[in-house]
Protein backbone atom coordinates (compact mmCIF):
# COMPACT_ATOMS: atom_id res chain seq x y z
CA UNK A 1 0.00 0.00 0.00
CA UNK A 2 1.04 3.46 -0.85
CA UNK A 3 0.28 6.49 0.77
CA UNK A 4 -2.57 7.60 -1.36
CA UNK A 5 -6.22 5.68 -1.67
CA UNK A 6 -8.28 5.92 -4.44
CA UNK A 7 -9.97 8.98 -3.96
CA UNK A 8 -13.86 8.62 -2.33
CA UNK A 9 -16.58 6.67 -3.96
CA UNK A 10 -14.35 5.32 -6.26
CA UNK A 11 -12.45 1.97 -6.90
CA UNK A 12 -10.23 0.86 -9.33
CA UNK A 13 -10.42 -1.85 -11.98
CA UNK A 14 -7.43 -4.45 -11.28
CA UNK A 15 -7.14 -7.77 -12.80
CA UNK A 16 -8.87 -10.43 -13.14
CA UNK A 17 -12.24 -8.68 -12.55
CA UNK A 18 -10.82 -6.01 -15.07
CA UNK A 19 -11.17 -8.55 -17.67
CA UNK A 20 -14.97 -9.07 -17.00
CA UNK A 21 -15.43 -4.90 -17.47
CA UNK A 22 -14.01 -5.36 -20.63
CA UNK A 23 -16.30 -7.64 -21.71
CA UNK A 24 -18.75 -6.42 -20.82
CA UNK A 25 -18.36 -3.06 -22.99
CA UNK A 26 -17.61 -5.07 -25.53
CA UNK A 27 -20.84 -6.96 -25.45
CA UNK A 28 -23.21 -3.54 -24.90
CA UNK A 29 -21.11 -2.44 -28.26
CA UNK A 30 -21.03 -5.08 -30.02
CA UNK A 31 -24.86 -5.03 -31.49
CA UNK A 32 -24.39 -1.31 -31.56
CA UNK A 33 -21.79 -1.53 -34.18
CA UNK A 34 -23.98 -4.08 -36.21
CA UNK A 35 -26.75 -1.58 -36.39
CA UNK A 36 -25.22 1.36 -38.02
CA UNK A 37 -23.93 3.26 -34.91
CA UNK A 38 -20.68 4.66 -35.45
CA UNK A 39 -18.47 5.37 -32.60
CA UNK A 40 -17.80 8.65 -30.77
CA UNK A 41 -15.58 10.17 -28.05
CA UNK A 42 -15.72 13.62 -26.52
CA UNK A 43 -13.78 15.20 -23.41
CA UNK A 44 -13.76 14.36 -20.38
CA UNK A 45 -15.25 17.62 -19.95
CA UNK A 46 -17.42 20.42 -20.93
CA UNK A 47 -18.57 23.92 -20.71
CA UNK A 48 -20.58 23.88 -17.46
CA UNK A 49 -23.33 25.93 -19.42
CA UNK A 50 -23.84 22.81 -21.86
CA UNK A 51 -25.00 20.53 -18.92
CA UNK A 52 -27.28 23.25 -16.71
CA UNK A 53 -28.54 23.84 -20.20
CA UNK A 54 -28.97 20.51 -21.48
CA UNK A 55 -29.28 18.10 -18.47
CA UNK A 56 -31.39 20.65 -16.39
CA UNK A 57 -30.72 23.69 -13.74
CA UNK A 58 -33.31 21.98 -11.38
CA UNK A 59 -32.19 18.01 -11.90
CA UNK A 60 -29.85 16.53 -8.80
CA UNK A 61 -27.06 16.56 -10.97
CA UNK A 62 -26.61 19.79 -12.09
CA UNK A 63 -27.59 21.42 -9.12
CA UNK A 64 -25.41 19.05 -6.33
CA UNK A 65 -23.57 16.33 -8.72
CA UNK A 66 -21.59 18.46 -10.42
CA UNK A 67 -17.53 18.88 -10.19
CA UNK A 68 -17.12 22.11 -11.45
CA UNK A 69 -13.97 24.02 -11.66
CA UNK A 70 -12.18 27.21 -13.51
CA UNK A 71 -9.46 26.72 -15.42
CA UNK A 72 -6.30 28.94 -15.02
CA UNK A 73 -7.38 31.17 -18.04
CA UNK A 74 -11.23 31.55 -16.15
CA UNK A 75 -12.92 29.00 -18.21
CA UNK A 76 -16.21 27.26 -16.35
CA UNK A 77 -15.63 23.59 -17.03
CA UNK A 78 -17.45 20.40 -15.50
CA UNK A 79 -16.01 16.79 -15.38
CA UNK A 80 -19.15 15.07 -17.88
CA UNK A 81 -21.76 13.55 -15.59
CA UNK A 82 -23.46 12.10 -19.00
CA UNK A 83 -23.26 11.93 -22.17
CA UNK A 84 -26.24 12.61 -24.27
CA UNK A 85 -25.79 16.53 -24.38
CA UNK A 86 -21.89 16.40 -24.97
CA UNK A 87 -22.45 13.67 -28.11
CA UNK A 88 -25.19 15.73 -29.03
CA UNK A 89 -22.65 18.81 -28.94
CA UNK A 90 -19.96 16.89 -31.03
CA UNK A 91 -22.71 15.60 -33.54
CA UNK A 92 -23.76 19.62 -34.26
CA UNK A 93 -19.84 20.80 -33.68
CA UNK A 94 -18.95 18.20 -37.18
CA UNK A 95 -22.39 19.26 -38.86
CA UNK A 96 -22.68 15.05 -39.05
CA UNK A 97 -26.67 16.28 -39.06
CA UNK A 98 -25.87 18.27 -42.19
CA UNK A 99 -24.31 15.24 -44.34
CA UNK A 100 -28.05 14.27 -45.55
CA UNK A 101 -28.03 10.99 -43.36
CA UNK A 102 -30.62 11.32 -40.46
CA UNK A 103 -30.54 9.85 -38.23
CA UNK A 104 -26.82 9.95 -36.91
CA UNK A 105 -26.37 6.95 -35.03
CA UNK A 106 -23.36 7.00 -32.76
CA UNK A 107 -22.18 5.02 -29.53
CA UNK A 108 -19.82 5.69 -26.83
CA UNK A 109 -17.81 4.34 -23.77
CA UNK A 110 -16.36 6.13 -21.29
CA UNK A 111 -15.64 7.66 -17.89
CA UNK A 112 -18.38 9.99 -16.05
CA UNK A 113 -18.48 11.99 -13.15
CA UNK A 114 -21.18 12.76 -10.24
CA UNK A 115 -20.63 14.00 -7.02
CA UNK A 116 -22.94 11.32 -5.08
CA UNK A 117 -23.23 10.22 -1.49
CA UNK A 118 -21.54 6.86 -2.58
CA UNK A 119 -22.94 3.09 -1.78
CA UNK A 120 -23.09 -0.04 -3.29
CA UNK A 121 -23.60 0.33 -7.34
CA UNK A 122 -23.30 4.13 -6.71
CA UNK A 123 -20.16 5.91 -7.36
CA UNK A 124 -18.53 8.87 -8.44
CA UNK A 125 -16.71 7.42 -10.89
CA UNK A 126 -18.48 5.23 -12.98
CA UNK A 127 -18.73 3.87 -16.94
CA UNK A 128 -21.21 4.06 -19.47
CA UNK A 129 -21.58 2.42 -22.57
CA UNK A 130 -24.40 5.02 -24.77
CA UNK A 131 -26.00 5.21 -28.17
CA UNK A 132 -27.50 7.89 -29.81
CA UNK A 133 -30.03 8.35 -32.76
CA UNK A 134 -30.01 11.89 -33.18
CA UNK A 135 -32.42 13.75 -36.12
CA UNK A 136 -35.08 11.45 -36.95
CA UNK A 137 -38.56 11.39 -35.41
CA UNK A 138 -39.46 7.43 -35.85
CA UNK A 139 -41.00 4.72 -32.92
CA UNK A 140 -38.87 2.14 -34.94
CA UNK A 141 -35.64 4.08 -34.11
CA UNK A 142 -36.83 4.11 -29.75
CA UNK A 143 -37.80 0.04 -30.70
CA UNK A 144 -34.55 -0.37 -32.07
CA UNK A 145 -32.36 1.10 -28.95
CA UNK A 146 -34.68 -0.72 -26.47
CA UNK A 147 -34.60 -4.24 -28.65
CA UNK A 148 -30.53 -3.81 -29.00
CA UNK A 149 -30.01 -3.26 -25.17
CA UNK A 150 -32.20 -6.23 -24.50
CA UNK A 151 -29.68 -7.69 -26.70
CA UNK A 152 -26.96 -6.87 -25.43
CA UNK A 153 -28.20 -7.85 -21.71
CA UNK A 154 -29.26 -11.43 -22.86
CA UNK A 155 -25.42 -11.76 -24.87
CA UNK A 156 -24.06 -11.40 -21.57
CA UNK A 157 -26.21 -14.17 -20.44
CA UNK A 158 -28.26 -11.86 -17.89
CA UNK A 159 -32.06 -12.84 -17.57
CA UNK A 160 -33.26 -10.80 -13.95
CA UNK A 161 -33.49 -7.48 -15.91
CA UNK A 162 -36.92 -5.78 -16.76
CA UNK A 163 -37.62 -3.43 -18.83
CA UNK A 164 -39.85 -0.41 -17.92
CA UNK A 165 -41.39 1.92 -20.35
CA UNK A 166 -43.59 5.38 -20.29
CA UNK A 167 -44.43 8.42 -22.45
CA UNK A 168 -43.59 11.21 -21.13
CA UNK A 169 -45.61 13.57 -23.98
CA UNK A 170 -44.37 16.13 -25.96
CA UNK A 171 -44.49 19.89 -26.11
CA UNK A 172 -47.84 20.16 -27.10
CA UNK A 173 -49.46 17.49 -23.96
CA UNK A 174 -47.26 17.83 -21.30
CA UNK A 175 -47.78 21.47 -20.72
CA UNK A 176 -51.43 20.88 -19.52
CA UNK A 177 -50.66 17.66 -17.62
CA UNK A 178 -47.40 20.01 -15.73
CA UNK A 179 -50.05 22.26 -14.49
CA UNK A 180 -52.43 19.34 -13.51
CA UNK A 181 -49.95 18.01 -11.63
CA UNK A 182 -48.85 21.33 -10.34
CA UNK A 183 -52.43 21.82 -8.99
CA UNK A 184 -52.19 18.48 -7.11
CA UNK A 185 -48.74 18.52 -5.49
CA UNK A 186 -49.40 22.37 -3.89
CA UNK A 187 -52.05 20.58 -1.90
CA UNK A 188 -49.66 17.73 -0.09
CA UNK A 189 -47.93 17.96 2.84
CA UNK A 190 -44.08 18.15 1.32
CA UNK A 191 -40.72 20.23 2.63
CA UNK A 192 -39.77 23.33 1.40
CA UNK A 193 -37.37 21.59 -1.30
CA UNK A 194 -39.50 19.40 -2.61
CA UNK A 195 -42.25 22.31 -2.58
CA UNK A 196 -39.74 24.34 -4.94
CA UNK A 197 -39.60 21.32 -7.38
CA UNK A 198 -43.42 21.54 -7.98
CA UNK A 199 -42.69 24.95 -9.15
CA UNK A 200 -39.21 24.53 -11.33
CA UNK A 201 -39.43 20.15 -12.83
CA UNK A 202 -42.99 18.80 -10.62
CA UNK A 203 -42.36 15.43 -12.70
CA UNK A 204 -39.48 15.04 -10.46
CA UNK A 205 -41.60 14.90 -7.70
CA UNK A 206 -43.07 11.38 -9.00
CA UNK A 207 -40.09 10.39 -8.91
CA UNK A 208 -38.72 10.90 -5.31
CA UNK A 209 -38.02 8.04 -3.62
CA UNK A 210 -39.30 8.42 -0.42
CA UNK A 211 -41.97 6.50 1.07
CA UNK A 212 -44.26 9.19 2.94
CA UNK A 213 -43.86 11.24 -0.33
CA UNK A 214 -45.07 8.07 -2.35
CA UNK A 215 -47.96 7.51 -0.31
CA UNK A 216 -49.51 10.81 -1.12
CA UNK A 217 -48.51 10.18 -4.69
CA UNK A 218 -51.59 7.60 -5.03
CA UNK A 219 -54.14 9.51 -6.73
CA UNK A 220 -51.53 12.21 -8.79
CA UNK A 221 -53.23 13.12 -12.19
CA UNK A 222 -51.65 10.60 -14.69
CA UNK A 223 -49.53 11.62 -17.41
CA UNK A 224 -51.63 8.37 -19.31
CA UNK A 225 -54.62 10.37 -19.31
CA UNK A 226 -52.90 13.72 -20.59
CA UNK A 227 -51.62 12.23 -23.99
CA UNK A 228 -52.20 13.94 -26.87
CA UNK A 229 -53.67 11.65 -29.68
CA UNK A 230 -49.99 12.13 -31.96
CA UNK A 231 -47.63 10.88 -28.75
CA UNK A 232 -50.97 7.78 -27.88
CA UNK A 233 -50.43 6.58 -31.37
CA UNK A 234 -46.73 7.10 -30.70
CA UNK A 235 -46.09 5.27 -27.93
CA UNK A 236 -48.61 2.38 -28.86
CA UNK A 237 -46.03 2.37 -31.67
CA UNK A 238 -42.92 1.66 -29.90
CA UNK A 239 -45.05 -1.13 -27.25
CA UNK A 240 -46.44 -2.89 -30.32
CA UNK A 241 -42.74 -3.24 -32.11
CA UNK A 242 -41.32 -4.13 -28.81
CA UNK A 243 -43.89 -6.96 -28.50
CA UNK A 244 -43.46 -8.13 -32.12
CA UNK A 245 -39.87 -8.20 -31.82
CA UNK A 246 -40.25 -10.44 -28.58
CA UNK A 247 -38.90 -8.06 -26.22
CA UNK A 248 -41.09 -8.10 -23.01
CA UNK A 249 -41.47 -4.63 -21.05
CA UNK A 250 -43.89 -3.35 -18.04
CA UNK A 251 -45.78 -0.13 -18.41
CA UNK A 252 -44.60 1.82 -15.58
CA UNK A 253 -46.56 5.60 -15.57
CA UNK A 254 -44.43 6.84 -12.77
CA UNK A 255 -41.16 6.37 -14.88
CA UNK A 256 -39.84 10.21 -15.30
CA UNK A 257 -35.95 10.15 -14.82
CA UNK A 258 -34.13 12.47 -13.62
CA UNK A 259 -33.39 14.49 -16.31
CA UNK A 260 -35.14 16.91 -17.73
CA UNK A 261 -34.31 16.83 -21.68
CA UNK A 262 -36.57 13.94 -21.96
CA UNK A 263 -40.00 13.41 -24.13
CA UNK A 264 -42.03 10.89 -25.35
CA UNK A 265 -40.24 7.66 -24.76
CA UNK A 266 -38.59 7.04 -21.82
CA UNK A 267 -37.17 3.73 -20.61
CA UNK A 268 -35.09 2.01 -17.41
CA UNK A 269 -33.95 -1.74 -17.89
CA UNK A 270 -33.90 -2.41 -13.62
CA UNK A 271 -32.18 -5.21 -12.21
CA UNK A 272 -33.89 -7.37 -9.27
CA UNK A 273 -30.25 -8.65 -8.06
CA UNK A 274 -28.94 -5.27 -6.96
CA UNK A 275 -30.59 -3.33 -4.02
CA UNK A 276 -31.86 0.60 -3.69
CA UNK A 277 -29.75 0.90 -6.95
CA UNK A 278 -31.32 -1.00 -8.97
CA UNK A 279 -31.40 0.86 -12.61
CA UNK A 280 -28.55 -0.88 -15.08
CA UNK A 281 -29.37 1.22 -18.05
CA UNK A 282 -32.28 3.79 -19.35
CA UNK A 283 -32.79 6.69 -21.90
CA UNK A 284 -35.45 7.64 -24.02
CA UNK A 285 -35.98 10.43 -26.48
CA UNK A 286 -35.09 13.83 -26.18
CA UNK A 287 -36.76 15.81 -29.06
CA UNK A 288 -36.20 19.26 -27.74
CA UNK A 289 -32.10 18.95 -26.50
CA UNK A 290 -30.76 20.04 -29.43
CA UNK A 291 -32.61 23.40 -29.32
CA UNK A 292 -32.21 23.90 -25.66
CA UNK A 293 -27.99 23.90 -26.27
CA UNK A 294 -28.58 26.46 -29.38
CA UNK A 295 -28.92 23.98 -32.32
CA UNK A 296 -31.75 23.03 -34.74
CA UNK A 297 -34.59 21.10 -34.52
CA UNK A 298 -33.18 17.15 -34.14
CA UNK A 299 -35.85 14.92 -32.27
CA UNK A 300 -33.13 12.27 -31.05
CA UNK A 301 -33.42 9.59 -29.05
CA UNK A 302 -31.11 7.34 -27.24
CA UNK A 303 -29.90 5.28 -23.89
CA UNK A 304 -26.75 4.82 -21.64
CA UNK A 305 -26.10 1.26 -20.02
CA UNK A 306 -23.71 1.51 -16.65
CA UNK A 307 -20.86 -0.81 -16.83
CA UNK A 308 -20.49 -1.02 -13.50
CA UNK A 309 -23.78 -2.25 -12.25
CA UNK A 310 -24.03 -4.66 -15.46
CA UNK A 311 -20.71 -5.98 -13.79
CA UNK A 312 -22.09 -6.29 -9.93
CA UNK A 313 -25.56 -7.64 -11.91
CA UNK A 314 -23.77 -10.45 -13.55
CA UNK A 315 -22.00 -11.03 -10.05
CA UNK A 316 -25.94 -11.10 -8.19
CA UNK A 317 -26.75 -13.94 -11.02
CA UNK A 318 -23.63 -15.58 -10.70
CA UNK A 319 -22.62 -15.67 -14.64
CA UNK A 320 -18.95 -16.28 -15.28
CA UNK A 321 -18.19 -15.05 -18.95
CA UNK A 322 -16.27 -17.19 -21.08
CA UNK A 323 -13.50 -15.22 -21.24
CA UNK A 324 -10.84 -16.00 -23.89
CA UNK A 325 -7.32 -16.97 -21.90
CA UNK A 326 -5.16 -14.05 -22.80
CA UNK A 327 -2.13 -16.24 -23.16
CA UNK A 328 -1.48 -19.26 -24.80
CA UNK A 329 2.37 -20.07 -24.56
CA UNK A 330 3.96 -19.61 -21.71
CA UNK A 331 7.71 -19.42 -22.04
CA UNK A 332 9.89 -21.11 -19.09
CA UNK A 333 13.65 -20.49 -19.75
CA UNK A 334 16.20 -22.06 -17.88
CA UNK A 335 19.92 -20.27 -17.60
CA UNK A 336 21.19 -17.40 -19.74
CA UNK A 337 21.64 -18.56 -22.96
CA UNK A 338 17.60 -19.80 -22.90
CA UNK A 339 16.38 -16.62 -21.79
CA UNK A 340 17.56 -14.98 -25.13
CA UNK A 341 16.41 -17.74 -27.02
CA UNK A 342 13.08 -17.72 -26.10
CA UNK A 343 12.41 -14.49 -26.03
CA UNK A 344 13.32 -14.73 -29.36
CA UNK A 345 10.38 -17.22 -29.62
CA UNK A 346 8.09 -15.65 -27.90
CA UNK A 347 8.63 -12.42 -30.44
CA UNK A 348 7.92 -14.81 -33.14
CA UNK A 349 5.15 -15.99 -31.87
CA UNK A 350 3.77 -12.39 -30.88
CA UNK A 351 4.37 -11.57 -33.92
CA UNK A 352 2.17 -14.53 -35.58
CA UNK A 353 -0.47 -13.97 -33.51
CA UNK A 354 -0.18 -15.95 -30.59
CA UNK A 355 -0.22 -14.49 -27.59
CA UNK A 356 2.32 -15.37 -25.37
CA UNK A 357 3.95 -14.31 -22.54
CA UNK A 358 7.69 -14.86 -20.39
CA UNK A 359 8.96 -15.96 -17.26
CA UNK A 360 11.22 -12.57 -16.59
CA UNK A 361 13.25 -11.94 -13.36
CA UNK A 362 15.68 -15.47 -14.19
CA UNK A 363 12.95 -17.28 -11.95
CA UNK A 364 13.90 -20.90 -10.70
CA UNK A 365 11.73 -23.79 -12.52
CA UNK A 366 9.42 -23.79 -9.85
CA UNK A 367 8.43 -20.35 -9.21
CA UNK A 368 8.22 -20.04 -13.40
CA UNK A 369 5.80 -23.05 -14.10
CA UNK A 370 3.43 -21.20 -11.27
CA UNK A 371 3.09 -18.27 -13.05
CA UNK A 372 2.80 -20.59 -16.30
CA UNK A 373 -0.18 -22.13 -14.71
CA UNK A 374 -1.72 -19.24 -13.16
CA UNK A 375 -1.49 -17.39 -16.60
CA UNK A 376 -3.95 -19.85 -17.71
CA UNK A 377 -1.66 -20.76 -20.74
CA UNK A 378 -2.36 -24.35 -23.59
CA UNK A 379 1.49 -24.83 -23.27
CA UNK A 380 4.52 -24.06 -21.83
CA UNK A 381 8.10 -23.85 -23.55
CA UNK A 382 10.67 -24.78 -21.03
CA UNK A 383 14.24 -24.64 -22.47
CA UNK A 384 17.67 -25.17 -20.47
CA UNK A 385 21.55 -26.03 -21.43
CA UNK A 386 20.83 -29.61 -22.47
CA UNK A 387 18.11 -29.02 -24.89
CA UNK A 388 19.78 -25.80 -26.70
CA UNK A 389 22.89 -28.03 -26.68
CA UNK A 390 20.31 -30.67 -28.74
CA UNK A 391 18.57 -27.51 -30.39
CA UNK A 392 15.20 -28.74 -28.84
CA UNK A 393 12.98 -27.09 -26.72
CA UNK A 394 10.46 -28.96 -24.51
CA UNK A 395 6.94 -28.24 -25.40
CA UNK A 396 4.02 -28.97 -22.18
CA UNK A 397 0.67 -29.45 -23.27
CA UNK A 398 -0.94 -28.11 -19.78
CA UNK A 399 -4.24 -29.93 -19.83
CA UNK A 400 -3.11 -33.48 -20.26
CA UNK A 401 0.29 -33.05 -19.19
CA UNK A 402 2.00 -34.43 -22.16
CA UNK A 403 5.78 -33.44 -22.91
CA UNK A 404 7.98 -33.77 -25.94
CA UNK A 405 10.92 -32.50 -27.45
CA UNK A 406 10.35 -29.78 -30.39
CA UNK A 407 13.11 -28.52 -32.65
CA UNK A 408 14.10 -25.20 -31.66
CA UNK A 409 13.78 -23.96 -35.08
CA UNK A 410 9.72 -25.41 -35.56
CA UNK A 411 8.77 -24.46 -32.22
CA UNK A 412 6.91 -21.79 -33.25
CA UNK A 413 4.94 -23.30 -36.47
CA UNK A 414 4.47 -26.34 -33.97
CA UNK A 415 2.73 -24.26 -31.61
CA UNK A 416 1.19 -21.91 -34.30
CA UNK A 417 -0.57 -25.52 -35.72
CA UNK A 418 -1.64 -27.08 -32.42
CA UNK A 419 -3.66 -23.91 -31.34
CA UNK A 420 -5.34 -23.75 -34.77
P1 LIG B 1 -28.54 7.99 -15.88
O1 LIG B 1 -27.74 8.88 -16.80
O2 LIG B 1 -28.63 8.55 -14.50
O3 LIG B 1 -29.82 7.55 -16.45
O4 LIG B 1 -27.65 6.70 -15.72
C1 LIG B 1 -27.60 5.67 -16.67
C2 LIG B 1 -26.94 4.48 -16.03
O5 LIG B 1 -25.63 4.82 -15.59
C3 LIG B 1 -27.63 4.01 -14.76
O6 LIG B 1 -28.66 3.13 -15.06
C4 LIG B 1 -26.51 3.34 -14.02
O7 LIG B 1 -26.29 2.02 -14.48
C5 LIG B 1 -25.31 4.18 -14.39
N1 LIG B 1 -25.03 5.15 -13.32
C6 LIG B 1 -25.54 6.38 -13.17
N2 LIG B 1 -25.03 6.98 -12.07
C7 LIG B 1 -24.18 6.09 -11.51
C8 LIG B 1 -23.33 6.11 -10.35
N3 LIG B 1 -23.24 7.17 -9.56
N4 LIG B 1 -22.60 5.00 -10.09
C9 LIG B 1 -22.66 3.91 -10.89
N5 LIG B 1 -23.42 3.85 -11.99
C10 LIG B 1 -24.18 4.92 -12.31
Amino acid sequence: MSTFQAPKGTYDLTPPRSATFLAVREAISAPLRDSGYGYIETPGFENVELFARGVGESTDIVTKEMYTLTTKGGDQLALRPEGTASVLRAALEANLHKAGNLPVKLWYSGSYYRYERPQAGRYRHFSQVGAEAIGTEDPALDAELIILADQAYRSLGLRRFRILLNSLGDKECRPVYREALQTFLRDLDLDEETRRRIEINPLRVLDDKRADVQKQLTDAPKLRDYLCDACKAYHEEVRALLTAAGVAFEDDEKLVRGLDYYTRTTFEFVHDGLGSQSAVGGGGRYDGLSEMIGGPELPSVGWALGVDRTVLALEAESVELDLPATTSVYAVPLGEEARRVLFGVVTELRRAGIAADFAFGGRGLKGAMKSANRSGARYTLVAGERDLAEGVVQLKDMESGEQSAVPLAEAAAELAKRLG
